[in-house]
């Protein structure tokens, strides 16, 4: 809240230094969603309703995983049983320096909303499409053929968003629609990777409540990652 306030005030302050020096306007004529947030803020200061000035994703913002949960949900066995649901972990770039970067996490039980199509209504609802978007995904498994068909209509529709998907396993893709719905996916201009053993250790420093302790990587960490790095390049070729 506390910064919230901070970034209306200075906004405040920035259409005040518009307003007095008329030649600064056109330095300044990029900052009409600045001034719309500063109405906004003014509006919320005066009734005073803090909670509904939060969009979802900052509340999702700055949990982080369990380190049990993230060791089970993402271990790159090639036999994923009981893992029956998606956790998706997001980096989204506005290349904004307001809105900063988004760090948050997703997780589903597939019998509901999947994960990756939670990320599009809950964590990215609005997303101005003059604004590039760079969105990174780390999934621990790759999406399931309806949401592959969801995700590729978000790029073509929303060109402005750019997202890479690191997966720790990939879903059933022995299955032909899976594997369509991959290539489909890659041809909207999706990157597509298997998560290296790098890429693990980044996840967990940036997404689990590891009280600064290192993750241990699994013994076949890399052989599995390279298992499916395999299939991944089979499929996409
Ligand atoms: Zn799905």
């Amino acid at each position: 809240m506390r910064r919230k306030e901070k970034e209306a005030a200075e906004v405040t302050k920035d259409v005040k230094e518009v307003t007095n020096e008329g030649e600064k306007a056109v330095e300044h004529g990029e900052t009409s969603s600045a001034e719309a947030s500063a109405t906004n803020g003014a509006q919320n200061g005066d009734l005073q309703v803090e909670p509904m000035e939060l969009p979802p994703f900052e509340i999702i913002t700055g949990d982080r995983i369990d380190p049990f949960v993230f060791k089970f949900q993402f271990k790159n066995v090639e036999y994923s049983s009981g893992r029956n649901k998606t956790i998706l972990c997001y980096l989204v770039d506005r290349g904004n320096t307001m809105d900063g970067l988004l760090r948050g996490f997703l997780e589903d039980e597939h019998a509901g909303t999947h994960a990756e199509e939670a990320f599009f209504t809950q964590c990215l609802p609005h997303c101005d499409p003059a604004t590039k978007c760079t969105v990174t995904w780390y999934v621990s498994s790759s999406p399931c053929s309806a949401c592959t068909a969801k995700i590729a209509e978000v790029l073509k529709s929303r060109k402005n968003i750019k997202l890479s998907i690191f997966a720790a396993r990939l879903f059933e893709w022995e299955e032909e629609e899976i594997q369509a719905g991959l290539k489909a996916l890659h041809a909207a201009g999706c990157k597509l990777r298997v998560m290296k053993p790098l890429d693990f250790s980044y996840t967990w420093d940036t997404f689990v409540e590891s009280d600064d302790q290192p993750l241990n990587l699994w013994e076949d960490c890399k052989e599995n990652y390279e298992f499916y790095h395999e299939k991944l390049a089979d499929i996409l070729e």
